[in-house]
Order: structure tokens, then C-alpha cells, then sequence
């Protein structure tokens, strides 16, 4: 283990193990599941666990292979050509995280497709060079599925070149452990956020797009333990975030209330 302390991170299922059999495999692992889950989290720990270094991108609409192979840029005179984390994370041996991989521009997927298959190699157009992935490199992706409006859908045949894991919200017990290690929160109080999160969650009938994640709670906690009021805290950091409708957040106000 390297000396820096390892990120917290509270294992759910079986994700552990999953990761290393894919790292020693040599295959791409995606990471499903809405935000706040806890995925973010998971990949530093691993990078962490495993003593690689991690290269993050977050993918929004507008990028693109460039962005991730490289490119040339002018300095003085001179053109130089940059490489872009991916080559690097290639080049190194490192992991590379695309968070939200389906945001990306399509080039992106095609940029990886030789990188998630037996030949594990990067093409790199501008030069004409084609680059042999490090034994270490690994490919990590995380995806948003597409169950609710504003997320783009991932294709099934670019689904198909990674191992798949889902990430969801952890049970009662665990959720309330998570928010005592990460904030200090006391137990009793970190069991009524927890409890205010699955109540909110199970009302499907608000038709919220996203709802309460972990991050939400933990968030929640954090108020708390620094001294602001628990029912403003639950309002700033869960209601209010969740939704815009007023109705909904007094609704939603005046059932955390009751709880914390
Ligand atoms: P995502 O990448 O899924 O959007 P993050 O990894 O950023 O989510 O997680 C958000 C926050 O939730 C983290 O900063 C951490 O405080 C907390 N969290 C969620 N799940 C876990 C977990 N299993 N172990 C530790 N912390 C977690």
C-alpha cells in the first residue's frame, strides 16, 4: 500500500473482488447506477488498493476523442503534440476513469473499442501511431442508466465490452455506517437520516428524477456534525436538492420533520 491513506470506502456487495478479478483479467469494468452511489468513491479506493495511479475524466456533451487522445498545441513557434490522459493512463499503467462515459461524444467509444478488446491498443489518429496498452492500464467507465429524461443511453454492443456492476443504495445498516465513519454524525441521528432517505425513496409517486442518494445523506450529516439545526440541515441538504416544486419540498418538509 502506498503511504497515503486509502479513501473510505464501505464495500456494498461483492465490487471488491469483481474489480481486482477484472484488473487481473485485464478487462474494462463499468460502473451502473445513479449518482451519489458511492462510485466515484469505489474507483479511488481501488486505484488506491491496488497502487495505480488514477486518471479521471468527467464526460460531459462536448467531449471527444481529443480531449482524451491528445492533440497539438502551439508553444512559441512551435507546434507540440500533447497526449491527452488517456494515452497517458495507456502509456503508464494507469486506471482511467471516464465517469458518465454515455455524455461523451461517440468518437469516444470508438477511441476506446481496440483498447477493450484482446488487442488492447490506442490508435492515435493526428500521428498515425498505433500504441500497445501497458500490462497495467485498465479501462473504467461509469454510466447513469437511462430510466429517467436528460440521460443518454449507452449502446448495448459498447455495454458488451466491459464487466458490468450495478451500484445502488446500501441497506439500512450499512447506509447509517457510512454516514458515522464518513461525518462523525452520532449513530442514533445517522439512523434517522438514513430512515428519512428510504421514505423519500420508496415515494415513487412524486415522480422525483433522481432521489435521495447517499451522497444527500452524507451531506445531510455533515451539516449536522458542524452545528447546524437537524431540520435545517435536512431541508438545504435533501429536500431542497431533490426537487424545485414547492409543494413537493413543503410535502417532503413536513415528513422529515416528523422523522428527525
Ligand atoms: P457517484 O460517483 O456514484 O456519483 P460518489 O462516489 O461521489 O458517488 O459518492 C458520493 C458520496 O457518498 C461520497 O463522497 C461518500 O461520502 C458517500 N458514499 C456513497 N457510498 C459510499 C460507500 N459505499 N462507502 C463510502 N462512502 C460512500
Amino acid at each position: 500500500m502506498s503511504e497515503k491513506t486509502s479513501p473510505f470506502y464501505r464495500e456494498v456487495g461483492k465490487e471488491v473482488s469483481v474489480f481486482e478479478k477484472c484488473f487481473e483479467n485485464r478487462l474494462p469494468f463499468l460502473l451502473k447506477g445513479p449518482t451519489g452511489t458511492g462510485k466515484s468513491r469505489f474507483v479511488e479506493y481501488m486505484a488506491h488498493k491496488l497502487e495505480k495511479k488514477l486518471l479521471t475524466v468527467a464526460c460531459h456533451e462536448e467531449t471527444s476523442s481529443t480531449d482524451l487522445v491528445g492533440r497539438y498545441i502551439i508553444e512559441g513557434a512551435q507546434t507540440v503534440w500533447v497526449d491527452g490522459p488517456l494515452t497517458r493512463a495507456v502509456k503508464d499503467g494507469a486506471i482511467l476513469y471516464l465517469d458518465e462515459i454515455a455524455e461523451a461524444r461517440p468518437d469516444v467509444i470508438v477511441a476506446i473499442h481496440p483498447l477493450t478488446d484482446h488487442r488492447r491498443e490506442l490508435y492515435i489518429d493526428k500521428l498515425g501511431e498505433t500504441i500497445k496498452a501497458h500490462p497495467d492500464f485498465m479501462l473504467v467507465a461509469s454510466f447513469n442508466p437511462g430510466y429517467q429524461k436528460g440521460f443518454k443511453e449507452l449502446k448495448p454492443s459498447t455495454k458488451q465490452r466491459f464487466i458490468a456492476h450495478s451500484f445502488g443504495y446500501p441497506n439500512e445498516k450499512l447506509e447509517a455506517e457510512i454516514l458515522v465513519k464518513e461525518t462523525g454524525i452520532e449513530p442514533g441521528i445517522a439512523k434517522k437520516l438514513v430512515n428519512i432517505g428510504n421514505k423519500i425513496r420508496n415515494l415513487t409517486e412524486l415522480g422525483l428524477s433522481e432521489t435521495v442518494s447517499t451522497r444527500l445523506l452524507v451531506d445531510a450529516a455533515k451539516l449536522i456534525t458542524s452545528g447546524l439545526p437537524k431540520r435545517l440541515s435536512v431541508e438545504v441538504a435533501i429536500v431542497e436538492p431533490l426537487t424545485d416544486d414547492l409543494e413537493v419540498i413543503e410535502a417532503l418538509k413536513d415528513l422529515s420533520n416528523l422523522m428527525i
